[in-house]
């Protein structure tokens, strides 16, 4: 075996494809500190900034001292912590849904969500770009696939006709894709459910807590808070902590929490973890401030790099690609950016189609605009001497 993993590792390197894991020191809200240097942190997904809030922190503290460190047993099995219930209320109603259930990550919840909810004769209707997690859960689901062109609700409207009246139609898409930035149509997807009475599930991972009047996600931006089939959100970017959550009518939770192998059959997460993610969800919805500091930030930074003559695509929020193209590229580009002070990841197959590589930008609260003109100095500088602007 050692031969041939080798052998693969290889090939993985030569088409500058290989990923190493870089281990931070303790982090803080827009840096982080590498091998003993200090870089702005332009990737993360705590938009908010709210992991390093004292309210969030502290809230997770005094969880560990009630609770202990771990709840060493899934839900089903050893009974379930009561602050469960009272996270599951407070995100449910916060959302517009009937109930909330809560997964110990997005990855379960999304492959709990569609591999029980789908069956042999249904059909799964699925974005060319949705998230690893949403390919996955498809795979396990026994329905027949249909993949429909990134954002197209032509090319999905063309391919639901297509499909027999009589079998249910699942169509699953994020609401924010977590590496183009760009937003789903979700208007346009929710007629079809009206129209063709496809049921409509999405993934509003990066939009929780960012989109919306009140951050309550994407849905809110289009009036349709509370109207799909099924929401999966998470604790984990927006919200500061870990964890996520499957939203809808109590019939469909009940159902999940007697058929989801994701949620049945492993550890739930510790109250610390919990408590963190509902304190920071109780600062957003008793202040959009948080989120309207962070739209000053990417208005910033959008703008500046507007002006440089990158081209953001689609993207609308604090998700930005910078497109390179070649896996090679992308890797040089971003080492020239860690030459620079600037930590960001390149993004390469098969996290994105091939010749698609990028550099994923992220934009987040605890930025100062000082900062923000130091990347863009730095973005700047470096896409010039690689020919990207
Ligand atoms: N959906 C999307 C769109 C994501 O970006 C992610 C995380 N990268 C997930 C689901 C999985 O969530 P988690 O990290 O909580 O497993």
């Amino acid at each position: 075996m050692k031969e041939r993993l080798l052998q693969e590792l290889k090939r993985i390197r030569e088409a500058g494809n290989y990923r190493e894991i870089k281990y931070l020191e303790p982090v803080a809200a827009s840096r982080v500190v590498y091998n003993g240097r200090v870089y702005l942190n332009l990737c993360s997904n705590s938009y908010l900034s709210l992991h390093v809030h004292p309210e969030v922190v502290s809230a997770a503290k005094e969880a560990i001292e009630r609770y202990g460190a771990g709840t060493c047993s899934s839900r089903s099995v050893s009974g379930s912590i009561d602050l469960y219930g009272a996270v599951e209320e407070e995100v449910a109603s916060f959302k517009g849904y009937e109930r909330a259930l809560i997964f110990s990550n997005g990855y379960l919840a999304n492959i709990g969500i569609v591999a029980t909810l789908t069956d042999g004769d249904d059909v799964i209707f699925s974005d060319e770009l949705n998230h690893s997690s949403i390919i996955d859960s498809a795979r396990l689901s026994r329905a027949e696939k249909v993949i429909y062109r990134h954002l197209d609700v032509e090319d999905l409207e063309k391919k639901v006709k297509r499909v027999s009246g009589k079998r249910r139609k699942f169509v699953i898409t994020e609401t924010v894709f977590s590496m183009d930035g760009d937003v789903a149509p979700l208007k346009e997807i929710y007629a079809l459910k009206e129209k063709y009475g496809v049921h409509v599930i999405v993934d509003e991972a990066h939009g929780t807590g960012v989109f919306g009047e009140t951050g309550k996600g994407v849905e809110e931006m289009h009036g349709l808070s509370g109207c799909m089939d099924v929401q999966m959100g998470t604790f984990g970017k927006a919200l500061g902590s870990f964890g996520a959550f499957a939203l809808g009518e109590s019939v469909t939770m009940e159902y999940l929490v007697n058929r989801a192998r994701t949620f049945m059959y492993t550890t739930a997460l510790p109250a610390s973890v919990l408590a963190a993610g509902r304190a920071a969800l109780r600062l957003v919805k008793e202040s959009t401030s948080y989120k309207d500091e962070l739209w000053v930030n990417i208005a910033r930074m959008r703008q500046g790099l507007r002006e440089m003559g990158f081209d953001l695509e689609r993207s609308e929020g604090p998700i930005i690609p910078v497109l390179v193209g070649e896996d090679g590229k992308t890797v040089e580009m971003q080492r020239r950016l860690m030459d620079r002070g600037i930590f960001l990841q390149a993004i390469r197959p098969p996290t994105v189609p091939p010749g698609t590589s990028r550099l994923r930008l992220t934009v987040t609260r605890g930025l100062t605009s000082q900062e923000i003109d130091q990347a863009l100095d730095a973005i700047g500088a470096a896409g010039r001497e690689m020919g990207i602007i």
